[in-house]
């Protein structure tokens, strides 16, 4: 224990009446000192003070405590003492956040003297709030204090300002005013994208796999970005889900109406007991303020996806399997002939069926360089001219290889024969044995250059085909890339 760091505070209420409280910033120092020097280890660290008077302890942002942060996330303290819990922070959610996230991965023990807690005595799993704390928690929440902060809480929410602890991804707390909220610039687009990718018919899970083959950033990682650490790195939950795209995601982002600009609480409650499990409310108990900050989806989209997720829903529970939509064969097989990415082959829908299929090259759209592609339906026709006239071989023409092939056969069954009757001749010497080698020596000679264009039309046979449709496996068959422009196909890489 090196650096401990005593954080003091006082509200402008206390401050204002300051001969009658009990609890000035004196008295806080003096109860925490007196702590440390009755401990064997603390007294030998250096101490540092933190001051805040005139902040409550609802206020997120206090220069004194911002700076105490600050030197956490350095790694320039190992220990925090208040006086009380209350006096580090009102919002025990926040506060819970502190205790079982951030510090214990800052590796920052943590001691509120009257409180008589100390994290370095808690169960080390950084995961559970202990019996203790519960009870803390609980004191606080049958206090009157407490009632009227979560009064304040409620009409603070009710006047449209954003109190919970983070903001959903694509907002960021106003630093002017950090009940505010406003648009992250920075991934704001990716929120639109993703709603547009459902209108235009891909499913949560087609849309997410997208956003993770275009390395779109996901929330957490932004808030990595944004916090400077990973408040999940540490979390016994943490999946995988965190650090790529996944359906649910998905779902959650296109279901949350902040989106459009509406603030929507009291949607759960955190149990006083149980350590702050969460309670769902019904829709109905819901409260919301429209306009409350700048939107990212028009509202008319955002109703228009929730109808699309509903239906398909709907649709699902009918056919009691999910649909699926069938694409062109086509599909993955396109590229974009400017800059060699693959084209898109969006099925447009209309929440109930499949309307179309729209071709476009995301990486020009994203450079604003995007040419009209032909429509699918031309281009299929066209592939499948091109491979019908360059591999189909119709029943005659295959006949007729088969036929050559065939009589191949019979003439080296036939030379064979005939070695055998001038070995009889030379054996009976009817013939002289340099003629015979000369003889074997040249049907040897014809019956291997008939098994070459044996080989040879065996090859022919292979890659011939009837092209009759164009197939998914016809596609596969014959080709690798296709490379199209505005113009159409500008090349043809064969399989
Ligand atoms: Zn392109």
């Amino acid at each position: 224990m090196n650096n401990i760091a005593i954080y003091l505070r006082i509200s402008v209420l206390e401050k204002g009446n300051l001969g009658h409280t009990e609890d000035t910033i004196n008295s806080q120092r003096n109860i925490i000192k007196n702590f440390i020097f009755n401990d064997q280890e603390l007294k030998k660290a250096s101490i540092e003070e933190f001051i805040d008077e005139g902040y409550s302890g609802s206020s997120t942002s206090r220069p004194g405590l911002d700076k105490l942060l600050l030197k956490v996330r350095q790694q320039k303290i190992d220990c925090i003492i208040v006086k009380d819990m209350s006096r580090f922070m009102r919002n025990y959610i926040e506060m819970g956040d502190y205790l079982e996230n951030i510090f214990p991965f800052m590796g920052v023990r943590f001691i509120a003297v009257n409180d008589g807690y100390d994290s370095s005595k808690e169960v080390q799993n950084g995961t559970e709030l202990d019996i203790q704390f519960k009870n803390l928690l609980n004191d606080y929440y049958s206090r009157d204090v407490s009632e009227k902060m979560t009064t304040a809480l409620l009409t603070a929410k009710k006047q449209g300002k954003y109190t919970s602890g983070t903001p959903p991804y694509g907002y960021l707390k106003d630093p002017e005013d950090n009940y505010k909220l406003i648009v992250d610039e920075k991934v704001a687009g990716n929120i639109r994208y993703i709603f547009q990718l459902i209108l235009e018919g891909y499913s949560l899970n087609e849309t997410a796999k997208i956003l993770n083959s275009e390395g779109v950033m996901t929330a957490r990682a932004r808030r990595q970005e944004i916090q400077g650490y990973d408040s999940y790195a540490n979390r016994w939950d943490s999946t995988v889900e965190q650090t790529i795209w996944s359906a649910s995601m998905v779902r959650r982002i296109l279901k949350n109406e902040t989106y459009t600009g509406t603030f929507v609480f009291n949607k759960t409650t955190k149990s006083k007991l149980d350590g702050g499990k969460v309670i769902y409310h019904p829709e109905e108990e819901w409260i919301k303020i429209y306009d409350n900050h700048e939107a990212i989806v028009d509202k008319e989209i955002f109703d228009e996806v929730n109808g699309i997720l509903k239906s398909r829903r709907k649709n699902d529970a009918l056919r009691g399997s999910k649909s699926k939509y069938k694409n062109s064969p086509l599909a993955t097989f396109v590229r974009c002939n400017k800059c060699g990415y693959k084209i898109r082959f969006n099925k447009s829908s209309n929440g109930k069926e499949l309307v179309g299929i729209n071709l476009y090259c995301y990486h020009c759209r994203m450079l604003e360089q995007e040419e009209k592609l032909p429509h699918y339906k031309e281009l299929e026709k066209d592939i499948f001219e091109i491979l019908k006239d360059k591999f189909h071989t119709d029943k005659t023409e295959k006949k007729k290889l088969l036929d050559e092939q065939k009589e191949l056969y019979d003439r080296n069954d036939q030379l064979l024969k005939k070695k055998r009757i001038e070995f009889e001749n030379y054996k009976f010497g009817k013939i002289s044995r340099e003629d015979f080698v000369e003889i074997k020596d040249q049907i040897l000679e014809l019956i291997e250059s008939n098994k070459e264009r044996i080989q040879e039309i065996d090859e022919e046979l292979k890659h011939a085909g009837s092209i009759e449709g164009l197939t998914d496996d016809v596609v596969k068959k014959y080709i690798k890339r296709i490379y199209i422009s505005s113009k159409g196909i500008e090349r043809i890489e064969y399989a």
